[in-house]
């Protein structure tokens, strides 16, 4: 055995000595409100299967259709031999949905992120970013040699002040989450657009959390703010309200055309299985021709909310299903999660570095799937645990 290797044991430990180790917790069935987790049922509560279209029968017969008709892989990237017919249905459903021109699928969001922003920005430019934007955007930020901004948390006099600054960049890109995913708070997109139009920076909107969830039909937080048109860069994902995989970027022609010939993750990955494509069409028409789902995920949404104020529990300023139960130290929140897992509830702790050290939690999504009984049962072991452990 040599040594060389040896660090990584060090670095371990010393993410357990920090309460900031993580393993993977498995489970044994498919994703829905009550899920079997390391061996114990249990409610499921940190799952981003928003509208409970991961495990829908429909999207399942989708799937399944489309392995009969187009096999399982797609057998190459996408310009050389991977794209399908079905690939280029679901773009154009896609931009349809999202009224812009175009659309173009990344094999994830992070990808999707990386590339677009890594082939956009160059050196003469900057990047204008929230303090609390998702790690791939700050990836993709960090792929580029431009200049960067990163403005306080909704802080419109701070990205003002950066657009000053950066008056002599050749071209700017404001980026913004559009729901951020550990607060569930929103950014101001309609105050961003007006900067921006005034300083004539670009717009990039993250809106992983926002698609299924905000606006008409689920179309983003874009149709919330009635903002069509003018936010130039429209990224979002597959794979959370929509159920499926995949990250896209929504907006002009030009941008579909010019990212399929320079965006290195699109470029250098094979393209979905067709199944993917169709199993999120199918989540596209239902988000559409079925309002039970998104309006049943709002009313369980303002449901465990009020309950869970009134019991007394800080859960922040969310406005949108995200759910932040306040924990104080990392400690706090690994406890927390640990007690409500031994009472039949999960939710992963949320600490340093995803959030400040002081700002551990447990974050809860709760989806159109859970059923008033269990939406019950989670209010009332919140209670017993809240009240076990001083946090009500
Ligand atoms: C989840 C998420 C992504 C990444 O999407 P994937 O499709 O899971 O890769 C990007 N941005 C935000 C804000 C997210 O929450």
């Amino acid at each position: 055995m040599t040594t060389r290797m040896d660090f990584l044991k060090e670095s371990i430990q010393s993410l357990r000595d920090q309460n900031l180790f993580t393993e993977l917790p498995v489970l044994s069935t498919e994703q829905r409100n009550r899920v079997v987790m390391n061996g114990k049922e249990v409610i499921m509560m940190c799952s981003n299967n928003y509208l409970g279209f991961a495990n829908h029968p429909g999207l399942r017969a989708a799937a399944r259709e489309a392995i009969d008709c187009w096999g399982f892989g797609a057998g190459a990237v996408r310009q050389i031999a991977g794209t399908m017919e079905i690939h280029i249905q679901l773009e154009n459903m896609l931009a349809e949905y999202k009224h812009t021109e175009a659309s173009l699928v990344f094999v994830a969001g992070i990808a999707a992120n990386r590339g677009t922003i890594q082939s956009l920005m160059g050196e003469e430019d900057a990047i204008i970013s929230d303090e609390l934007n998702h790690g791939s955007i700050i990836d993709g930020v960090r792929l580029t040699r431009s200049r960067r901004m990163v403005y306080p948390h909704l802080d419109m006099d701070g990205l003002k002040k950066a657009l000053q600054e950066t008056k002599d960049a050749r071209r700017r890109l404001i980026i913004t989450d559009g729901v951020f995913s550990m607060d569930g708070d929103i950014a101001p997109l309609d105050q961003i657009v007006e900067l921006a139009e005034e300083h004539d920076a670009m717009i990039m909107v993250d809106d992983a959390h926002g698609d299924g969830v905000l606006g008409k039909d689920g179309r983003g937080i874009i149709d919330h703010f009635g903002l069509d048109g003018r936010v130039d860069i429209d990224m979002g994902t597959m794979s959370k309200a929509f159920g499926s995989l995949g990250g896209y970027i929504a907006g002009r022609r030009e941008l579909r055309e010019y990212l399929i010939n320079s965006a290195r993750s699109f470029i250098f990955t094979t393209a979905h299985p067709p199944c993917v494509a169709a199993a999120t069409m199918e989540a596209l028409r239902m988000v559409q021709d079925e309002p039970e789902h998104l309006k049943k995920l709002w009313d369980n949404t303002r449901y465990f909310k009020k309950a869970m104020s009134d019991l007394g529990f800080d859960i922040g300023h969310s406005q949108t299903p995200i759910t932040p139960v306040m924990a104080g130290e990392s400690r706090t929140a690994v406890e927390l999660s640990g007690q409500l897992f031994k009472e039949g509830l999960f939710a992963k702790p949320i600490v340093f570095p995803l959030v400040a050290k002081d700002k551990a939690r447990v974050r809860i999504i709760v989806t159109a799937q859970h059923t008033d009984e269990d939406l019950d049962e989670a209010i009332a072991i919140f209670e017993r645990v809240g009240k076990r452990m001083r946090l009500i």
